[in-house]
């Protein structure tokens, strides 16, 4: 314990560098929000040189991934360990949300007055949009507008496609090695863009706390602190035990291996943005397989958000009891199955839970404009539950990385 405070607290080190740097910005975007503005432009090239390497990591590690796996046999064996895990983990933080949000506000009364954000227009998703949502009809089409799941989709029926080509032919050499080629410089390129986190995260952080101010928490708090807690609860406790038992690894030296991917997750509320450096992270500090990593994390980052899944529980159960409408078991059942499913079907991308909740709302009969109750804080609300995603699929890695190497 003592090792992990010292390597908390080492001043040479990028992660720590990183964390230092959101504290002063939360300080100063405080005190000086005036500044913010200046610093805008160094925040938004940062978050462009993460996504511009996000989507190309995602299709190339796919694709190495499926490739190395090298039959749909282990494909199936290594995607129903993920889809085990990934249901489970969220399945067990929207309870975790339930429960807490039921010792937060059982009564049913509503707390406090809240103010709505009046021009707020929700827009109705349905399950069957929803399904259909995962399959692209033109991959330049899904590229281009960064639907991930689809290009995950179209990803994997590639390298399927590529593994069914006759091992006479040279062509299927020459696509693999393109592919792995391209990963390494992919993740070359996310390795410099990640030397420049100390300086993004600033700059992205001090403009978040000085555009979102402490206002709103004033007639949030009770909301928000459930979250909070609810939150904390899954990410140290529900995944800590996970990771012990299951992932034999000890949580608090498994995260400062990895905490960097969790403060970038944190400042830029997006687990897609945070990919690339999940991505270079795990393989290189956290001693996850290549080949596990490269499939998990991916479909992971888009799938599997047990921050957001919680979240939208904790935000659905909080607007009933705005509209001092009772949650019998019934409903909060619906919200449990719904829940998981809003949060599958959100993009790593930031506000994607705010979205998709309507799917929640709808099933339980709220109307969709309660949205507009909770909307002043959850940008802050936003960050948190990315890094709990991000915990997630990290812890994910590490878990099924470690399955996969008993196997052999
Ligand atoms: N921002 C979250 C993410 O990227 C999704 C959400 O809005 O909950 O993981």
């Amino acid at each position: 314990m003592v090792g992990f405070i010292r390597a908390l607290l080492d001043w040479r080190k990028l992660e720590n560098q990183t964390l230092y740097a959101m504290v002063l910005a939360t300080t100063l975007g405080l005190i000086l929000p005036d500044l913010a503005q200046y610093l805008k432009v160094v925040g938004d090239i940062f978050l462009r040189l993460l996504k511009a390497v996000a989507i190309p990591l995602v299709i190339t590690s796919i694709f190495v991934s499926i490739v190395s796996l090298g039959s749909l046999k282990e494909l199936r064996d290594l995607g129903l360990k993920a889809i085990a895990y990934y249901t489970t983990t969220t399945f067990l933080a929207v309870l975790t949300g339930l429960i807490v949000v039921n010792l937060f506000f059982g009564d049913n009364t509503p707390a406090e007055e809240v103010s709505t954000v009046q021009n707020f227009q929700p827009k109705e998703v349905s399950l069957e949009d929803f399904l259909v949502s995962f399959f692209p009809s033109n991959i330049f089409q899904s590229l281009a507008e960064g639907k991930i799941i689809q290009i995950i989709v179209f990803t994997i029926l590639l390298a399927l496609g590529v593994l069914a080509i006759k091992e006479t032919l040279k062509g299927k050499e020459t696509v693999i090695n393109l592919f792995e080629g391209l990963n390494e410089a992919f993740l070359n390129v996310a390795g410099w863009v990640i030397k420049l986190t100390p300086l993004g995260v600033f700059a992205i952080v001090y403009h978040t706390v000085a555009v979102q101010g402490l206002d709103a928490f004033s007639q949030l708090w009770k909301y928000a602190l459930a979250v909070v807690l609810g939150l904390t609860w899954h990410a140290v406790v529900n995944l800590g035990l996970i990771a012990y038992l299951l992932a034999k690894v000890k949580p608090h030296e498994y995260f400062a291996k990895v905490r960097e991917a969790l403060f970038i997750a944190f400042s830029t509320a997006s687990s897609s943005a945070t990919l690339p450096v999940s991505l270079r992270i795990a393989q290189e500090r956290g001693g996850v397989d290549k080949k596990v990593a490269g499939f998990v994390l991916p479909l992971g980052a888009t799938v599997n958000m047990d921050g957001t899944a919680l979240y939208e529980a904790v935000a659905v159960m909080y607007i009933a009891s705005m509209y001092g409408i009772d949650m019998d078991l019934t409903k909060q059942v619906i919200v449990l199955v719904t829940a998981t499913l809003a949060a599958i079907g959100a993009a790593g991308i930031p506000s994607a839970g705010l979205v998709t909740m309507t799917l929640v709302l709808t099933a339980v009969g709220l109307p969709l404009e309660g949205i507009a109750i909770i909307l002043a804080i959850d940008r802050f609300l936003d960050m948190l539950r990315t890094s709990v995603n991000v915990w997630g699929d990290l812890i994910g890695a590490k878990l099924i990385s470690n399955l996969q190497r008993k196997r052999l």
